[in-house]
């Protein structure tokens, strides 16, 4: 399993129970009823369990693997597992390896210390997790142990979703037969599902582990809670796609090696814009399997960074002043037959396919957008959201000149005609013409229309992709729900679908935006045009429990009204403790170490000042230095005080949604309060005695 110099394709995957591998091992009519399963959504026969699992015992045995686990995703963003051997002890005091259909395909990891927002309480401990077979089983190496990894989907003792894959293939479902509604009523006969996409570009920070050693605030939060402005910062640019610098790119190669053996496509890789920034992007593949990947993805970074000297950063924000990290969600659809419907082709305005579908987007997310909206309120992502760096927190959808131009059309009778564009001329007569897309790129845009699929591109860093792709599944599938009724009555389809698109196109061109998304006028345009602009996690929080948001999910079944409840109160508790961290390490450090470096320091000032009047002499630098220091010294005291009573108040206030607003209007503020006086201190306390690593060292050694 050393990948270093060998050719790529000779271990690609090579730790996956692929479907290459599932052919060679499983009689033919177990892998055919598996196959089916897996490629047409036809239930599982739990017969045929026994004969898969011991062929994935015998192939993870091969592997060096003495254990396996439910691999799931409970509602920390994370992913889980429990290990257990293969061992059975036998009455001859020996003991064989065995690993049974039943094991398989369930497991009851006692789940009472994962969120469940009042699903469950703590003494009804019952949970399970379910072979999800649609996405392959791997061995995966923690140490020196090798472990056979099943990923699963986990719901309570009632059946109630307690994780993030459940939903994700519920809306899998739902998507793919409302799509199939609307591609037979417009004559398609040959396609027998529709799977939506997914390629999640993913940001981080790559900082030198000593360095991070010394930040509790980075070791606990994920983010700097302190720190003065570096002298440079991002302003020259120099950094975004500059030559990558050989420590990183031996992390990144190290990394990729891994993430092939795994079976996940790491395909490009780059500097960000920020300094000690960085991204990968995958090849994309099925919304499920690509939830999974980027999971792997993430505890791969995070694993791999380490043996470099490295601790990769995920968090929306690890440091102020310079970009923070987003994940950018692209989604499409696909049929099994190959076909992208989002694809627009060379003259979209006459493909009435396409047209449906883009429309049933446009449609949704505006219909929905608070929904969206909510699927990417977390923590961290309030301080890039409408931070003039990531989009801001009004959603609208971008599409380019050309499909502008059509819904335009559309929107007055009919559209004739698709704008071209012809070939680019670079004046060299060295370098060939270039074809020129029909769009250009918006960088601003939320929700941007880019070629065959769109880009989400408010996600959070951290966060699973799953939410935001279960959300927007659910909602476009609404949406071609009700396409697909009127499509399937009576009357001309043709005539039907015109009229369709018609009616989106005057009813939902206000979410259409191709303008500067980080400018002042487009939020006041927005306003105008009645966009809502949800400016924080707490406020973005509370829509979810609106009546039509609840009612989409319960209409579809992708959630009961308790499960989409139990989420609200697992976002919001998950705010409100990612804050009270936060609270106490910066209360943490400003008395341990902030404030003892500032008062050792005004010692050292004050025998100087002492020294040179004892001389006989008098400066007045030294006069005025001890003033200030001591000033902040009071200043960050009695804010610290501050902090201690927010942090009191918030704590001790009862119900999930008062408390998120504690921490957003008196917590958060009280904090930054701490963090100017220490900034403040950081400037003026002699650097030798200055207990934390700077933001020059931390984004710019390596
Ligand atoms: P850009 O920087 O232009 O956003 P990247 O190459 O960084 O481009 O990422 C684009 C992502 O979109 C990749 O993960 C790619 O696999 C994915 N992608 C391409 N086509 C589709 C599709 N049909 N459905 C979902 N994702 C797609
Ligand atoms: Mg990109």
């Amino acid at each position: 399993m050393n990948g270093s110099r060998e050719s790529v394709s000779s271990y690609f995957g090579c730790q996956v129970f692929s479907e290459a591998v599932m052919r060679e091992r499983l009689p033919k009519n177990i892998f055919r009823a598996l196959k089916d399963t897996i490629d047409d959504g036809k239930p599982l026969d739990p017969s045929i369990a026994n004969v898969v699992a011991n062929a994935m015992k015998d192939w993870a045995i091969e592997k060096g693997a003495t254990h396996f686990c439910h691999w799931f995703q409970p509602m920390t963003e994370m992913t889980a597992e429990k290990h257990e051997s293969f061992i059975s002890p036998t009455s001859e005091g020996r003991t064989i390896m065995e690993f049974s259909g039943k094991e398989l395909i369930q497991g009851e990891p006692d789940a009472s210390s994962f969120p469940s927002g009042g699903l469950r309480s703590t003494f009804e401990a019952r949970g399970y997790t379910a072979w999800d077979c649609t996405s392959p089983v791997f061995v995966k190496e923690n140490g020196p142990t090798i472990t056979l990894y099943i990923p699963s989907a986990f719901c309570s003792y009632n059946g109630q979703a307690l994780d993030k894959k459940t939903p994700l293939l519920r809306s899998m479902d739902l998507l793919n037969k409302h799509a199939m509604r609307v591609l037979r009523a417009l004559g398609n006969v040959t396609s027998k599902r529709v799977i939506p996409t997914l390629g999640a570009e993913q940001e981080y920070f790559l900082v030198d582990r000593s360095f991070v050693d010394k930040r509790l605030d980075l070791v606990l939060t994920g983010r700097t809670l302190f720190g003065a402005p570096p002298p440079k910062g991002q302003e020259l640019e120099d950094h975004y796609y500059s030559a990558i610098h050989e420590r990183v790119a031996a992390f990144m190669n190290e990394l990729n090696m891994e993430l092939w053996k795994l079976g996940v496509s790491a395909r490009t890789q780059h500097n960000e814009v920020a300094p000690a920034q960085y991204e990968l992007a995958p090849v994309f593949a099925t919304v499920n399997v690509a939830t999974d990947h980027n999971q792997l993805t993430m505890e791969t970074m995070q694993k791999v960074a380490l043996r470099h000297n490295f601790v990769c950063l995920l968090h929306e924000k690890p440091f102020a002043g310079v970009n923070g990290s987003g994940k950018h969600n692209n989604w499409s659809l696909s049929t099994d037959d190959g076909i992208n419907l989002l694809d627009p082709g060379t003259t979209p305005h006459e493909n009435e396919v396409f047209l449906i579908f883009l429309c049933a987007v446009i449609r949704a997310v505006d219909k929905y957008s608070k929904l969206l909206r909510s699927s990417v309120a977390v923590a961290g992502n309030d301080h890039r959201l409408g931070a003039n760096e990531a989009p801001p927190a009004i959603i609208s959808v971008f599409l380019g000149d050309q499909l502008t131009d059509i819904l335009e059309q559309l929107a007055a009778g009919g559209a004739k005609t698709s704008k071209t564009n012809g070939k680019l001329k670079l004046g060299v007569s060295t370098l060939p013409p270039l074809p020129m897309d029909c769009t250009d790129r918006n960088r601003t845009s939320p929700f941007a229309f880019t070629g065959n699929k769109f880009e989400f591109r408010m996600v959070g860093s951290s966060q699973s992709p799953a939410g935001p792709t279960f959300i927007l599944n659910t909602i476009v599938a609404d949406v071609l729900s009700e396409i697909a009724d009127e499509l399937e009555s009576n009357g001309d389809v043709n005539k039907k679908a015109q009229e369709i698109l018609q009616k989106i196109a005057k009813e939902h061109m206000r979410i259409v935006f191709n303008g500067d998304n980080y400018s002042e006028e487009w939020v006041r345009e927005a306003e105008k045009r009645g966009l809502p602009n949800i400016r924080n996690t707490v406020d973005s929080l509370n829509t979810m429990l609106d009546p039509d948001a609840t009612a989409v999910f319960e209409r579809h079944k992708v959630f009961c009204k308790e499960e989409w409840h139990a989420r609200y109160e697992i976002l919001m508790e998950r705010y409100c403790k990612a804050i009270n961290i936060e609270a106490l390490t910066t209360l943490n450090m400003a008395k341990r170490l902030i404030l003892p470096a500032a008062i050792k320091y005004s010692g050292i000032v004050a025998n100087a000042a002492n020294a040179v009047q004892s001389a006989g002499s008098y400066s007045d630098t030294l006069k005025k230095s001890l003033d200030q220091v001591c000033q902040l010294i009071d200043s960050l005291q009695q804010n610290i005080a501050s902090l201690e009573n927010a942090t009191q108040k918030a704590s001790s206030v009862e119900g999930v949604a008062k408390q998120g607003e504690i921490y957003r209007d008196l917590v958060i503020s009280a904090m930054n309060a701490v963090r100017k006086d220490a900034d403040k201190l950081e400037m003026l306390v002699d650097a030798e005695i200055w207990p934390l690593p700077t933001y020059a060292e931390m984004i710019f050694l390596r």
